[in-house]
């Protein structure tokens, strides 16, 4: 039995989580759900977007289930519990696959890219203020550690090694900001040769854009600093078919925490239109990291069929389809039988 801290999040979280627990429970595996809640549920229940009981939970468990969560844009409202969560439990590493989908239509037919993120640093440190009274200039700070960027560009080569992959690719802008981005990719630099059975290529950030969107295939593993990393993923989502496809790890040394890489989309909230496949996904992925693999393949398998099938998949997969969230977690759950 593994304790998981479940959190269903906002806006379509709720729906598209319980899709998820419901396909992971008929898998077999066996998962003691705590469910708590965080970001703007949290702050309307309790007052506050992260309660201590959440976070009590996590220490616990030191594993996480998490649908998304709305941050309001802008300088109103609490900072993003996102990001607080992967600062306290310093969850370095977000991996975010993105691989081509059996009857999923899209522009290119082999694109298998994985990002990995560092997550806790960069411009993404919240060191952010206004300089003036007046509100009219304000400055954020990017930090990047020798410390930090040694154990994302480690965690990449490794990553690679592990899952057969052939290539690294740094994604930088160390030409503009020499020391931020230089210290990133100096250490890069540094630790390619440690692995010689991988590739290593690097790529300025624009340039990596332009080349992504021209010819996906010549990504593998790209590693890269935490904001860059947050824009390429959404962009190699919607090389293989959208956001609602793509899952994510948050991988600390003691701690883990899964989710979509898409958010809380309050264009579609309370319509039955978001496709559950990236949070289930990222079920696959925390099952993975916890030994289940069994458990894993069998959804993988039946997530898989139901996509290429495409009849019970919701509209962002099908335009035609007048199936919805929960009609597809069903179809999932039928497939495994
Ligand atoms: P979003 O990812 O929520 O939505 C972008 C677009 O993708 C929308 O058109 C949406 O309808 C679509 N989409 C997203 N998930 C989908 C799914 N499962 N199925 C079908 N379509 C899907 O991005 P946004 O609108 O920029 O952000 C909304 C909120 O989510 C913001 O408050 C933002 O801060 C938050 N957010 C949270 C996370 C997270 O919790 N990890 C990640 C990104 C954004």
């Amino acid at each position: 039995m593994h304790a998981v801290t479940l959190i269903k999040g906002d806006g379509i979280g709720p729906s598209i989580m319980d899709e998820a627990v419901k396909v992971i429970d008929a898998s077999g595996v066996e998962i003691q759900w705590e469910v708590a809640y965080a970001g703007l549920t949290a702050y309307e229940k309790f007052g506050t977007p992260l309660p201590d009981e959440t976070m009590a939970s996590i220490d616990k468990t030191r594993l996480a289930f998490k649908g998304p969560l709305t941050t309001i844009v802008g300088g109103s409202g609490f900072r993003s519990i996102n990001v607080a969560l992967r600062q306290k439990y310093d969850l370095y590493a977000n991996v975010r696959p993105a691989k081509n989908w059996p009857g999923v239509v899209t522009r290119y037919n082999d694109v298998d890219i994985v990002i990995v993120r560092e997550n806790t640093e960069g411009l993404y440190a919240g060191l952010e203020h206004y300089l003036t009274p007046k509100k009219d200039i304000a400055e954020s700070l990017a930090v990047v550690t020798r410390a930090g960027s040694e154990r994302i560009v480690e965690y990449a080569f490794q990553y690679a090694r592990d899952n057969n992959r052939k290539k690294v690719t740094v994604c930088h802008k160390a030409n503009i900001l020499k020391y931020t981005q230089g210290l990133f990719l100096d250490v890069a630099r540094e630790i390619a040769p440690k692995y010689p059975d991988i590739q290593f290529d690097e790529k300025i950030i624009d340039a990596a854009c332009m080349h992504m969107v021209m010819d996906p295939t010549q990504f593998d593993v790209i590693v890269c600093t935490n904001m860059f990393g947050d824009i390429l993923s959404d962009l190699t989502a919607g090389l293989v078919g959208g956001l609602g496809l793509i899952p994510g790890a948050n991988i600390g040394k003691d701690a883990a925490l899964f989710e979509a890489v898409h958010g809380s989309a309050p264009d579609i909230t309370g319509k039955n239109l978001a496709n559950p496949t990236a949070v289930i996904m990222a079920g696959v992925m925390m099952l993975r990291h916890i030994g289940e693999h069994d458990a894993a393949d069998k959804i993988q398998t039946a997530v898989e069929k139901v996509v290429n099938e495409g009849k019970f998949v919701t509209p962002d997969l099908n335009p035609q389809s007048k199936c919805g969230t929960v009609e597809m977690g069903n179809a999932i759950v039928e497939a495994m039988k």
